[in-house]
Parts: C-alpha cells; sequence; structure tokens
C-alpha cells in the first residue's frame, strides 16, 4: 500500500479546517496512519522545502510554515499520492477546480492550505522528515473489503 505526506498548512489550521480536510481524505476510503499537530521549526521548514531554496518565494514560505502550528499527517491507500494530489488541487487555488480542497477554500497561491507529497519517493523522503516510525501506525480499516476488490 502506498502511502503519502500531507501537511495542513497554518492558514487551514488558523482557519478551523482541520476536520474538513481529515473528512475529505477519510470519505474517499483512505487510512490515516499518522497525525500530529505541531510547531514548526525553521530548520524543518528549510528541509521540507529544500527543493525550492533558490526561489524568490523561499523566504516567504519558510517564514509562513514556521509562523503557526501545522497538521503533519501519513494517509495510505492505492494511488494515494496521485488521488491525494487531485483532492489538494492545483498549487494556485484560483485555477484550481470546485471540488478540490484548494479550490473550495483558496484565493492565493501563498496561501493554499495544504501540502501533498507530488510523487512516491517524495512521499518516502517527506514521511521520514516528519515522522519516526513508532508514530506510524500499520492497520487494516474494518471496511477494507467494501473498498478494494482484494
Ligand atoms: P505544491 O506542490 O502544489 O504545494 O507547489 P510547489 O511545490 O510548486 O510549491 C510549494 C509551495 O510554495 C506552494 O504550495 C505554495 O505555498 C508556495 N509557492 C509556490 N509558488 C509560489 C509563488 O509563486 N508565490 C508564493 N508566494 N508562494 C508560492
Ligand atoms: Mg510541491
Amino acid at each position: 500500500m502506498e502511502r503519502t505526506f500531507i501537511m495542513i498548512k497554518p492558514d487551514g489550521v488558523q482557519r478551523g479546517l482541520i476536520g474538513e480536510v481529515i473528512a475529505r481524505f477519510e470519505r474517499k476510503g483512505f487510512t490515516l496512519v499518522g497525525m500530529k499537530l505541531m510547531a514548526v521549526s525553521r530548520e524543518l521548514a528549510e528541509k521540507h522545502y529544500d527543493v525550492h531554496k533558490d526561489k524568490p518565494f523561499f523566504g516567504g514560505l519558510v517564514e509562513f510554515i514556521t509562523s503557526s502550528p501545522v497538521v503533519a499527517m501519513v494517509w495510505e491507500g492505492e494511488n494515494v499520492v496521485a488521488s491525494g494530489r487531485t483532492l489538494i488541487g492545483a498549487t494556485n487555488p484560483i485555477s484550481s477546480a470546485p471540488g478540490t480542497i484548494r479550490g473550495d477554500f483558496g484565493i492565493t497561491i501563498g496561501r493554499n492550505l495544504i501540502h501533498g507529497s507530488d510523487a512516491v519517493e517524495t512521499a518516502q523522503r517527506e514521511i521520514a522528515l516528519w515522522f519516526t516510525e513508532p508514530e506510524l501506525a500499520s492497520w487494516t480499516p474494518a471496511n477494507h473489503g467494501w473498498l478494494y476488490e482484494d
């Protein structure tokens, strides 16, 4: 089973959208295997967004992510990395389709509510960066057979 790293950013937490985001992943059928509300250190934020370190928005992005708590989560399921990105919507909320999280709740790219890993390898790197092994629970939901054929 595939896993992805999902983070509700400070704007999503401040705007009271934690439950809304979790509900969307839950009702899709994905399984929550790790979750914590936490303040993010500058070091962790810089490591997480390392790929963007030379971009003009990097400084502001690190400031934003460290400004207020986030909810870090790991979700599991078939194709959860790509499907998670579909649930989230395009990077710029103004071009995200209605029905997606960013499309329904966001307006600007610098306040787009949520992060989701963009590839399976990225997900593995991000999960290892944000969670220790004991913080992740491997479990099979009772409705598994009603979501998957085998
Ligand atoms: P994502 O994978 O859809 O989150 O998008 P990226 O990996 O391209 O960018 C990471 C995050 O940086 C985005 O979610 C935005 O919060 C932020 N970001 C990206 N591009 C811009 C930009 O042009 N301006 C600002 N202010 N923030 C940006
Ligand atoms: Mg990205």
